[in-house]
């Protein structure tokens, strides 16, 4: 079975709607695909609908985005009931503070020439959610950077200009969500957070003692030392090894489903 189970569509920062996503990942030869949009599950009915009659299986995911020891860290949950209520009460209440952090990040952009900033990244998120993603499509278009990875590196991350930090939840909570809405909880690339081994492990921890049961080994976002590290740690942490693209996308192909 070739599982992919990371990605994004237009209901985050993806490029696709889930109909294409669906449709691109059967054609690349996904028999299951999650989709985990980052802080909604708006997508997942419309890729359940496209996937009817083709040969690819859905699973309903979402990547929260989480605080943990003062990092950003994002919890993938896999196998989620839509429906249940502290899942959607949760997620709702992220999607709320990142619509006041696009409007402060669009300000900052905006003060460093970037003209129309918000309302321009407002337009790109057809889906209602802004990312740090849109700001970087605008900055692409701008001339001002060649990449997502760069633009970010430019001007959205810690220390730069546009950089707003985001109320994300809490790991324990994010997790809770996550179980009792049924879904196994999954620690999203764990290799780009840049964390000691010490670190890692007290990250692991917090994780499995809140109900978590898995980490991604495989991810677009990992080297193929980074997969091979992680297989190490999920072996040691007894932690179920996960495998997803992360895939966004189009614009960036050194990435595919
Ligand atoms: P946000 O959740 O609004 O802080 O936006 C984070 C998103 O920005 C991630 O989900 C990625 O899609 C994108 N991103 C962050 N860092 C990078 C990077 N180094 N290269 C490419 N995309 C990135
Ligand atoms: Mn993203
Ligand atoms: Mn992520
Ligand atoms: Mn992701």
């Amino acid at each position: 079975m070739n599982y992919d189970l990371h990605c994004h569509s237009t209901c985050s920062d993806g490029t696709l709607s889930p109909e294409q996503l669906v449709t691109h990942a059967a054609e690349c030869g996904v028999d299951v695909m999650a989709l985990t949009d980052h802080d909604s599950t708006a997508g997942v009915q419309a890729a359940r609908a496209a996937a009817q009659g083709k040969p690819i299986g859905i699973l309903a995911g979402v990547e929260i985005s989480v605080t943990w020891a003062g990092r950003t860290i994002h919890i993938v949950g896999l196998g989620v009931d839509t429906e249940a209520p502290g899942l959607q009460q949760g997620l709702a209440g992220i999607r709320e503070t990142r619509a006041d952090r696009a409007i402060r990040m669009g300000e900052k952009l905006e003060k460093k020439g970037v003209e129309s900033a918000t309302e321009r990244a407002h337009a790109l998120a057809t889906g209602g959610l802004v990312a740090r993603t849109h700001y970087a499509r605008l900055l692409i278009e701008d001339g001002l950077a060649s990449d997502v990875g760069d633009a970010i590196r430019k001007y959205l991350k810690p220390g730069k200009a546009g950089y707003v930090a985001g109320q994300w939840a809490a790991l324990e909570d994010a997790v809770g969500w996550i179980v009792e809405a049924g879904g196994q909880a999954v620690i999203a690339h764990p290799a780009r957070y840049n964390l000691t081994a010490t670190k890692l492990r007290a990250l692991i921890a917090d994780f499995k003692r809140f109900g978590g049961r898995g980490i991604e080994v495989v991810s677009g976002s990992h080297s193929a030392q980074d997969a091979a590290n992680m297989a190490v740690v999920a072996r040691r942490s007894e932690l179920h090894a996960s495998r997803g693209s992360d895939y966004h996308g189009p614009e960036n192909p050194w990435v595919e489903m």
